[in-house]
C-alpha cells in the first residue's frame, strides 16, 4: 500500500539517515477511552510523527508506547494484527489508501474479509450499514473512488476504517484539504460517530477552530515535545504555556473574548537536528530567563492538565515522571 505523507520531522528522519533527529522527545500522553484528544502545533512540531508512531507507520527507535497497558512496539503476529484492527488511521487524502481500481464495495468487502469481521453472507448488509453510517447512499458503493467528491472520499475512508470496528481512530489533518463547508460536514460526522460508537479519537490538526469544536482535551506540541495539555475550554480561555499563548494569538477568528492577548512567537522553528538547550522554546519565548537556557522544564500540573514551563514552577510541584516515552 502507498501512503502519502506530508512533510514532517519524521519524513526528514526517513530520508536522511545521518544526523540524530529528535523527532519526539519523551512524549507522555494518555488518551481516555471515548474521548477526542486534539493534537496541535506548527508543522514540524512532531504531531504527525506521533500519530504515525502510534500506528507504527514509523517505528520509534526507543521508548515505549502503551495501548491498554501493553507496549505496542513489542506486539507481533496475531497480537499486532489485533492492534492494527483496534486502532485505525484515517488519512488526509484517502486516494492514497483507497485502491482506484476497486469499487467502494470491493474495498469494504476486502477489509471485512481480511479481518474476518463477517461471514460472507453478512457482508452486503454490513456494507450498506457502513455507507449509512457515513451518510452515503448504499447504492453508491458500486462506484469507484474517482467518482466521488473530496468530502465523499473522506467519508469512504472513514467507512473503511470503521469496517473493522476499531476502538480508536487517528485522524491526521483529516479535513485540511477540503473546502470549509465540507470540513464542517466531515467534522460533524466524526462527532456523531464518536458519540454513537464510543470511539476514541486522536484529532491531529493545525486548525485550532476545528480542534476546539471537536476535542474534549487538547495537547500542544512543540519541537517533538508536549508542552501543554488541558481540557479544551480551559486551554482556549487561559493557555498556561507561553507557546500555547503564542499559537492561540496567531490564530485568526478564535474567541475575541479570551483573556490572553500576546504576540505570536517570533522567529522560525529551530532545526530538529540541533535542538536549543534547556527549554526548546527559549529562543522564541518572550518570557525566557536564565534558567530557561540551561534547564529543560518538566511538566507541572495545571488546573485541567499539565504545562512544561519554568514560570509555573512556583505554582506547583513537578508532575510524576514520564511513563511513556517515544524518542
Ligand atoms: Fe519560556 Fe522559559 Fe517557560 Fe520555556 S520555560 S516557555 S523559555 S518561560
Ligand atoms: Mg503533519
Amino acid at each position: 500500500k502507498r501512503f502519502r505523507m506530508d512533510r514532517t520531522i519524521g519524513d526528514t528522519l526517513r530520508r536522511k539517515p545521518h544526523p540524530a533527529v529528535h523527532a519526539l522527545n519523551g512524549v507522555d500522553l494518555s488518551v481516555r477511552r471515548g474521548e477526542t484528544l486534539g493534537i496541535v502545533g506548527e508543522s514540524g512540531s512532531g504531531k504527525s510523527t506521533l500519530a504515525r508512531c502510534i500506528v507504527r507507520l514509523i517505528e520509534a527507535d526507543e521508548g515505549t508506547l502503551r495501548y491498554d497497558g501493553v507496549d505496542i512496539r513489542t506486539l507481533a503476529g496475531s497480537d499486532r494484527r489485533a492492534f492494527n484492527r483496534r486502532v485505525q488511521m484515517v488519512f488526509q487524502d484517502p486516494r492514497g489508501s483507497l485502491n482506484p481500481r476497486m469499487t467502494v464495495r470491493q474495498t469494504l468487502a476486502e477489509a471485512l474479509t481480511v479481518h474476518r469481521m463477517r461471514p460472507k453472507a453478512g457482508i452486503p448488509d454490513r456494507i450498506a450499514e457502513l455507507m449509512e453510517l457515513v451518510r452515503l447512499p448504499p447504492e453508491a458503493a458500486d462506484r469507484y473512488p474517482h467518482e466521488f467528491s473530496g468530502g465523499q472520499r473522506q467519508r469512504i475512508g472513514i467507512a473503511r476504517a470503521l469496517s473493522v470496528e476499531p476502538e480508536c481512530l487517528i485522524a491526521d489533518e483529516l479535513v485540511s484539504a477540503l473546502d470549509v463547508s465540507v470540513q464542517a460536514q466531515v467534522v460533524n460526522l466524526l462527532l456523531e460517530l464518536q458519540q454513537r460508537l464510543g470511539l476514541t479519537i486522536l484529532f491531529v490538526a493545525h486548525d485550532l477552530r476545528l480542534v476546539r469544536h471537536l476535542s474534549h482535551r487538547v495537547a500542544v506540541m512543540y519541537l517533538g515535545s508536549i508542552v501543554e495539555t488541558a481540557e479544551t475550554e480551559a486551554l482556549f480561555a487561559a493557555p498556561q504555556h507561553p507557546y500555547t499563548q503564542a499559537l492561540l494569538a496567531a490564530a485568526p477568528d478564535l474567541d475575541p473574548t479570551r483573556r490572553h492577548r500576546v504576540p505570536a512567537a517570533k522567529g522560525e522553528l529551530p532545526s530538529p537536528v540541533n535542538l536549543p538547550s534547556g527549554c526548546t522554546f527559549h529562543p522564541r519565548c518572550p518570557h525566557a530567563f536564565d534558567r530557561c537556557r540551561s534547564e529543560a522544564p518538566l511538566p507541572r500540573p495545571t488546573a485541567t492538565g499539565t504545562a512544561a514551563c519554568h514560570l509555573l514552577d512556583q505554582a506547583a510541584p513537578a508532575a510524576a515522571p514520564n511513563r511513556q516515552e517515544i524518542p
